[in-house]
């Protein structure tokens, strides 16, 4: 019965995870991680939980609190219209909830239309359900949006579902309001459910987040999930939730949350609340020194390597989604993927850690991500490797 999981891919991202533990003094850029520290209210919040022996089972669904806190985020900073605090469930980030989601939605050969190129989990807990993924691309021509009449020619009496990602992993991409409104617009026509992946809410440089469960009709149609990883530096932690209005699936994910975690770690919880109680500061500073260190990686790029790497910097989210000069003709030839064959290359003679673009769908090939979520000092050290790998444009 399990064996159809042998079918569903592992990312690439582990495989490139197990090449940088051969390599010293790696430039880990391939990893989707911030250098920021949680913030004080979150670690003093965690501190008190652990001396107050807040170490025993907790609900299933969240810590009351905490769920409630999250309930008015969502209302107040989301403009969803959340009716009842039992819509939200706590879960163990980002990933578990969209594994809950997945599982608790779809039924086997229900079709879901996502982006390509999008973060490979995505796929995989469409296939770990037995659903189908279907790719619908995003053009780096339009800012990585969609072409929506395209979109629209996707959908087939399989659909259940429009999976929607913005801003983007990989491609940085933000949707704009115009996008949003013309798929809630299908979604309620085609009667499709929307989930809406928000892991990237507060990393918007140029336009705006619009959460589209805030649209007119759209609350009930819509899962929306989100994750403190980004927002407050919580990437380990693991704390992340999402909402679900209907009752019937909400009931399926809370089984399948208590089958898989019986409740997210009591600690982590009460950091939550922390995160949500304390001041919302670092959100913004966290934003504005991502913004420079966006500038900072893309003024660098063109200087070193220029003749192999060009992309406009992405509107939101924290990776440079770059094009790959198809005339480049180092490494290793007998890769057939050029996208593979840099990202070997980068690793084995620059030290660094770099994505295939291929592993986020076929529309990614002949591009690389390099996350400049690292440091100002490891951004630095990349850029001087790449100056050595590539030289300087004249
Ligand atoms: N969605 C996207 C697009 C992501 O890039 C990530 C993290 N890389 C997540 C969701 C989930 O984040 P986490 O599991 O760390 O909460």
């Amino acid at each position: 019965m399990a064996a159809y999981l042998d079918s569903v891919p592992m990312s690439g991202i582990i495989r490139i995870r197990d090449m940088m533990y051969s390599v010293a003094d790696p430039f880990r850029l391939d990893q989707g991680d911030v250098s920021f520290d949680s913030p004080d209210s979150v670690k003093s919040a965690m501190a008190r939980a652990i001396a107050e022996n807040k170490t025993h089972y907790l609900q299933t669904a969240g810590v009351p609190r905490l769920r409630e806190l999250i309930a008015a985020k969502l209302r107040a900073k989301n403009r969803i219209p959340i009716d009842d605090t039992e819509e939200v469930l706590v879960t163990h980030g980002g990933i578990h909830g969209l594994y809950l989601i997945c599982r608790a939605l779809l039924e086997p050969g229900d079709e879901v239309l996502i982006p390509d190129p999008e973060w490979p989990p995505t796929a995989g807990n469409i296939l770990a359900a037995r659903g189908v993924p279907v790719a619908c691309p995003l053009y780096e021509s339009k800012g990585w949006r969609y072409d929506l009449d395209e979109l629209e020619s996707k959908i087939t009496a399989k659909t259940r579902a429009l999976y929607i990602n913005s801003p983007n992993n990989p491609t940085g991409g933000v949707l704009a309001r115009e996008d949003l409104v013309r798929l809630a617009a299908i979604a309620r026509e085609r009667s499709l459910w929307v989930i809406s992946d928000e892991a990237y809410e507060d990393v918007v440089f140029e336009g705006e987040h619009v959460s589209i469960a805030s649209l007119p009709g759209m609350h009930e149609r819509t899962i929306p999930f989100y994750t403190l990883s980004k927002s407050y530096a919580m990437t380990g932690l693991r704390l992340g939730y999402v909402s679900i209005p209907d009752k019937v699936i909400r009931d399926r994910a809370t089984k399948l949350l208590f089958y898989t975690a019986s409740n997210v770690a009591s600690i982590v919880q009460f950091g939550g609340i922390g995160a949500l109680e304390g001041p919302q500061d670092c959100i913004e500073a966290f934003r504005t020194e991502l913004r420079a260190r966006r500038d900072l990686f893309y003024d660098g790029i063109a200087r070193v390597a220029g003749e192999v790497f060009s992309g406009r910097p992405p509107a939101g989210a924290f990776y440079a989604f770059l094009r790959i000069d198809p005339k480049w003709d180092g490494g290793d030839r007998s890769t057939a993927s050029i996208s593979w064959r840099i990202v070997e290359y980068l690793i084995k003679n620059g030290r660094i850690g770099a994505v295939p673009g291929v592993d986020f769908g076929v529309n990614g090939e002949g591009y690389v991500r390099l996350c400049f979520a690292g440091d100002r000092k490891e951004l630095n050290g990349a850029l001087e490797s790449m100056r050595q790998l590539f030289g300087v444009r004249v």
